[in-house]
């Protein structure tokens, strides 16, 4: 299929990690941002086809990850409304709470619904007028047009049963936030390329600027990553940091206008609290002044709900490309995909999951 076999060739992927080993003189870390991408990175043993040198971290771009627990929390509180249809992609069911997840308040007669698209919630408000119809908005600039289309489309149709619980993250004020930490370890970013889809990417240049990291928006394929890799890899050796486009099949410097121009109609940039992170200023996105009476949060009163993350689970870390899953206590143990203790362990996305379904790590532990 094309774009999608050139991008997964051995052979092809082999000449790349070849350059890579060729041009690398000393340690260099490097991060790529999107969970997707980490999936592809650890599904096909990308890591292995690099020279010791390289080392990847793990960042902050898997959306179900970072949601916090609260917001888990207050959609539990929605859900358990007898006067309410949530609505939610299938990932964010098993996400745990505090105390349990969606599929436990459906288990107990909440009429909790697995949607493709949030205009499938839409449809469900339209055939329900009696009920309230909540869909769960999660996700970073990738998710948010058709959200914010759903919106649009419920305030053009007088659909006035429909609002959305909005957990909306945007990615560069997450770079932000890593490259500034004092426990930073990034030298380079490969930055996600669907978010810059969207996007594009004229947001990055000045925080290649500022904190001399090249950034180059890469794609998801094998070789789509270690492409982002070498070029990456090349500036760094170069003393260079700049921002380049791997991805340029889908990616235009200044994204799609028309989703664009949507999400500033139908969404504020607000200040948003990351899960295992705390808070980061103008890092979501919640309904502009125009759309409030789409806010489920107002319109069931659960803004005040705060919680505590549980201790143990180290997630923050991990998102923040501190620490390695497998350096988490309750990895492969307490927390596995089928009884998970943090949403990186939830989500195909999350870097737990995918370091315990593809490193075959349980194997090492199961047999300790
Ligand atoms: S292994 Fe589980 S408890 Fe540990 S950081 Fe990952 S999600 Fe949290």
């Amino acid at each position: 299929m094309r774009f999608i076999d050139e991008y997964r060739d051995g052979e092809t992927a082999r000449r790349y990690a070849e350059e890579i080993k060729r041009i690398t003189t000393r340690t260099w870390t490097l991060m790529e941002i999107c969970g997707g991408q980490t999936h592809s990175i650890i599904k096909s043993g990308i890591e292995s086809l690099l020279p010791a040198e390289i080392q990847l971290l793990h960042g902050p771009g898997c959306p179900v990850c970072v949601t916090p627990l609260e917001i888990i929390d207050k959609a539990i509180a929605i859900a358990s409304r007898s006067d309410v249809i949530f609505t939610s992609f299938g990932d964010m069911l098993r996400v745990p709470g505090s105390h349990k997840d969606l599929l436990s308040v459906k288990a107990e007669g909440g009429d909790v619904r697995m949607v493709y698209s949030p205009l499938d919630a839409l449809t469900i408000a339209k055939n329900n007028p009696d009920k309230r119809v909540v869909f769960f908005a999660v996700g970073f600039e990738t998710t948010a047009p058709a959200n914010a289309m759903a919106v649009k489309e419920a305030r053009k149709q007088s659909i006035v049963n429909f609002s959305i619980l909005s957990s909306h993250v945007l990615v560069p004020p997450a770079i932000a936030a890593i490259l500034s930490s004092s426990t930073n370890k990034v030298q380079g970013l490969l930055a996600a390329g669907h978010v810059c889809t969207v996007m594009g990417y004229e947001e990055y240049f000045p925080l290649a600027e500022q904190y001399k990291v090249p950034i180059v928006v890469t794609g998801f394929e094998p070789v789509d990553i270690l492409q982002g890799i070498y070029m990456t890899v090349k500036q760094l050796e170069e003393g260079r940091y700049e921002v380049e486009n791997q991805y340029s099949r889908s990616v235009r410097r200044e994204g799609n206008p028309a989703a664009r121009a949507l999400l500033k109609e139908v969404f504020a940039v607000i200040d948003r609290k990351w899960r295992g992170i705390g808070e980061i200023p103008s890092s979501g996105f919640g309904l502009s002044e125009l759309y409030t009476e789409f806010d489920a949060e107002q319109i069931f009163g659960v803004e005040s709900i705060e919680v505590q993350e549980p201790a143990v689970c180290i997630a923050g870390d991990v998102l923040r490309g501190i620490r390695k899953p497998q350096e988490c206590p309750a990895f492969g143990n307490e927390c596995k995909p089928e009884h998970p203790l943090g949403a990186p362990m939830v989500s195909s996305e999350g870097a737990c999951a995918a370091y315990y379904n593809y490193k075959r790590i349980r194997n090492t532990i199961a047999t300790q």
